[in-house]
Formats: C-alpha cells, structure tokens, sequence
C-alpha cells in the first residue's frame, strides 16, 4: 500500500468514520485509524447503540408486565433471560459495527488497525497490537478521538463495583442495589433500563434538579415521572466519597444546603458524571491548543491551531458530545477539506433521552431566553388531551413551543412524551429554515398522531389550540 493520504482520520467513531466516508465520496484518498477492534466508536459499541438496545428491551418487557394486561393481553410465566438480551445487544453492536466496515470497503477507505498518533503536521503513527510501528503521510489530518468517562475526585472505576456506563452496559444480573452519581441522560437511561429488570435504583444529582441544560418545565416533570416509575432521587447532594468492601460499596453523600452526610449501600455504583476529551500526548506535542476543558480549539472550519490539522466531535471545544453532532461536522469537516462550504447549525442540534417517556429539545430553553433577555410567547399542549396518546395509554407529558415575541420565529422546542425523541425532527427542520410558530400550527399533521400535539402547542403560542 502506498502510505501517502489527502485525508487520515484518527478515530472510527460517528465523527471519524462519517468524514471518511464523505472525503472518499469527495474523491479523496483516504485512510482512517481506529485502535478499537470494531470500528464505530463509543457510539456503536458502547453508547448510543447498546444502550437504546437494553432501553428497548427493558421497556417491552415493563410494559408485558404492567400494561399488558389492560390491554386484554394476558401472559403467564414472563421472565427476563438477561444473558439472552445482553446476547442480543451484542449482536445488534456487531450487525452495526460491521456495517461500518463494509461501508469503509465500498468507498474504498483503508481501514488502519492500531493507535494513532499526530509526528506533525503532515505525519500519523501508527502502532499496532504487535506493537509494529507505521508512519503514514497525509495532506490533511482529522482529529475524531472522542471522550472517555469522568469519574469524581478519589473516586477509582474499576468496571466490577464502581462502574462506568460501559459497565452498566453488560452487568451479568441486576443488581439488587444500583446507585447512580448524576443525574443527566446517561444515568437516568441506565437508571430506567435496570428499574425495569428489577434493580432498587437511587440517582444522586449534585443539582437541584435532573437533567442539567434542558428546560425547567420538562425537568421538573420528568423528576415526577421518573419518581413515579419508582426510581429514587437525592438531589442537591454531593458525592465525599466510596468505600469498597468485598463486592459492596458504600456511597457516602452530604446534602448542599443542610450539611447533612448520609450513606446508602449498594451492590453496584454507576458513575456518570459525565465525559471528557480523550486527547493523546501527542496532540499537545505537536503544539495543537486546547481549552481549559481540555478541549481540542478549533475555528470555524474545524482547523485547530496546526495547519492541515482538523478536529470533530466530542474531542472539541464545540456543540454537545452528542453523535449525530460528531456526524454533522464529519460531513462539514470532508466538504471543507475538499474547497466546499461545510458548516453546522449548532443552534439546532437535537438532544433526545430515550426514557419512557422520551425527552427531547432542539434550540433554546426558556432559562437561556431570560437569561439572554429575549422577549418570548410560549405555547405548551398535554399529551393528555391528545387522540392517539390517550388511545395508547400515553398520555405523560406536553409539548413547549418557545417563539420570538415579535417575529414569532420558533427559538426552541421541547418535548417530554412517547415518541418525543422521532418528533423533535420536525421541529428541527422547521428551526433550520426559520419557521415561525404560525408555520407549524398551519402545517397539516396526519390524525391520529402524537405530532398532532406539536402542531397544537404551536397554536397555543398564539393562544388558539384546538383540543384544549
Ligand atoms: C452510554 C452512552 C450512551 C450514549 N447515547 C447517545 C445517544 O443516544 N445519542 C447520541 O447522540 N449520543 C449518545 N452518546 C454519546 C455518543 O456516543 C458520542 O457523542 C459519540 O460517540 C462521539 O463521537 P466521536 O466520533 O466524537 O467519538 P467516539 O465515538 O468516542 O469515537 C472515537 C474513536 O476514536 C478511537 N480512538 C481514540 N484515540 C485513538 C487513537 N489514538 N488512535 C486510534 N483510534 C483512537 C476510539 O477507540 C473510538 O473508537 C452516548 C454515550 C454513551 C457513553
């Protein structure tokens, strides 16, 4: 193989695999590096994908259990085969990681295997598992090496009692105990997938609330659903510290505002408190600047301070660490490289939680709008006034439809309820070609459905919705 690249990715995640499809698609010779065995990232193969496997499951077997019967379906005997679901969580992570490989064959990508590394501005390393070193030449370098999990001071995850969500992602039984540290969407996913499968699950937030960046109003709400569902919560408390004896922990925490310690002891100890930059040696070496986050800088194409060197994804001073986030500015980043106008919209990036019910926003929540004081109309509409939520027994939750209030030019939208995470797509293309609230409540939405709700919380602005 000739060594000499116009683009070498370093990282196969949902950043890097999508700018090496695209800069192949652009005609460029391109080569992308990955030290994991299956391409794919944390996304495939120990993020978005596994978790929304067990999320699936866990809630079909909840809803056997609880809701069926109301339904006149009655079943005898329901169990959980938990290494039967954890097999199919597998094998859907290597349908979808092979998938990856075979798209990496049909555009012609040569699939490097090793651990990258950045010699300089036209240089990567790479070393293999025999610890055979390879230098490859390349015009243009892309940065996609992604994030690792955080853990808190002093306390150490060794994936067997303290774990990570990569942990949480393949326990062997439930724990009778499970406490989950943090509050946002990685742990109350978890939190919900081991409720179902049986676990006492307690979540402790340092906040006081749940869910830190999204709406007060669906925060609040999904607080009092999560707690009906049975899932406790110790919010305002801080984590001091975890003792581990034997395959037991013991959580000690003290609550912000009274002072008051507490402990619990659990079987199992989920720390999620979020993710950071996973930055090798060598990008600071060749000189490449990063935040005080530890975040790799880049400007507006995605070059960091380094000519020819580019960076994507959760590895950048950039948007959520979110997937299709890292895909957006995988395409932007190849579109660039190749002399056309690549850009991302990170004022309509969706984020989606898939409890049950689902949580999803796109654009701005009513904090940031005070806090930035912009003059805004709400429009709010409950599922439970709507057909096909009441029809399918899923009547938790509203739509929010925030609006300018002058120009009515929708500024952001949230949703807590059934299907919230596929809904928020329409609000986010509406956002991206500018529509007003008036836009979407004049829009014909099929009946019986859930976006009948959107279209309805889009007259509310106007204080005109049909149904309510
Ligand atoms: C439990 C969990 C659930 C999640 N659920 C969702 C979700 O539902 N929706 C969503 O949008 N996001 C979700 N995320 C976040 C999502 O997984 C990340 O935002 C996304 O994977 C980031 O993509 P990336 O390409 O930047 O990095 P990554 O996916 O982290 O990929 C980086 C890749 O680079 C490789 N790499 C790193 N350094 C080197 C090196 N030196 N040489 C070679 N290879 C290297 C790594 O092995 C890795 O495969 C979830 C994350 C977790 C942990």
């Amino acid at each position: 193989m000739d060594n000499n690249f116009d683009v070498v990715v370093i990282g196969a995640g949902p950043g890097g695999y999508v700018a090496a499809i695209r800069s192949a698609q652009l005609g460029l010779k391109t080569a992308c590096v990955e030290s994991r065995k299956t391409l794919g990232g944390t996304c495939l193969n120990v993020g978005c994908i596994p978790s929304k496997s067990l999320l699936h499951a866990s809630e079909l077997y909840h809803k056997a259990k609880k809701e069926f019967n109301n339904l006149g379906i009655e079943t005898t005997d329901l169990k959980v085969n938990l290494s039967k679901m954890m097999g199919n969580k597998n094998k859907s992570v290597i349908t979808l990681t092979k998938g990856v490989e075979f798209l990496f064959k049909k555009n012609k990508i040569f699939h490097l295997k090793g651990k990258g590394s950045v010699l300089d501005k036209n240089t990567v390393l790479v070393i293999d598992d025999s610890k055979k070193k390879n230098t490859y030449k390349a015009k243009n370098i892309i940065i996609a090496t992604g994030s690792i999990p955080t853990s808190l001071p002093g306390v150490k995850i060794d994936e067997k009692t303290i774990v990570s969500s990569t942990g949480a992602l393949s326990f062997s039984k439930a724990p009778k105990e499970l406490v989950v540290i943090g509050g946002g969407y990685i742990g109350l996913e978890l939190s919900s997938v081991w409720k179902r499968l049986g676990s006492n699950v307690t979540v402790i937030e340092y906040l006081d609330h749940i869910i830190p960046g999204m709406d007060k109003d669906i925060s609040s709400e999904f607080l009092k659903i999560l707690t009906k569902q049975g899932i406790s919560f110790k919010l305002n408390s801080k984590v001091t510290g975890i003792n581990v004896t034997k395959d037991r922990a013991e959580v000690n925490f003290v609550n912000n505002k009274s002072s008051i310690s507490e402990k619990l002891e659990s079987d199992k100890v989920l720390v999620a408190v979020g993710r950071k930059p996973n930055i090798g040696d060598d990008i600071e070496k060749v000189g490449i600047k990063l935040n005080q986050q530890h975040k790799i800088q880049v400007n507006h194409k995605f070059e960091t301070s380094i000519t020819n060197i580019y960076a994507i994804g959760d590895a950048i001073d950039k948007g959520p660490m979110l997937a299709h986030k890292a895909e957006d500015e995988g395409i932007a980043v190849a579109e660039i490289i190749a002399g056309q106008a690549g850009h991302v919209n990170y004022d309509v990036i969706p984020a989606v939680i898939y409890t049950n019910p689902e949580v999803a926003m796109v654009g701005k929540t009513e904090e940031e709008l005070k806090k930035n004081n912009i003059s805004y109309k709400i429009g709010k509409f409950p599922f439970l006034a709507n057909s096909r939520a009441k029809v399918n027994n899923e009547t938790e939750g509203f739509v929010k439809v925030i609006a300018d209030k002058k120009s009515d030019k929708v500024l952001g939208v949230s949703i807590i309820g059934a299907l919230a995470g596929t809904m928020i797509a329409e609000l986010a293309l509406a956002m991206e070609f500018g529509a007003s609230s008036e836009d979407i409540a004049r829009t014909c939405h099929a009946h019986p459905t859930h976006s009948e709700g959107v279209k309805e919380a889009a007259l509310a602005v106007d204080k005109r919705p049909i149904h309510f």
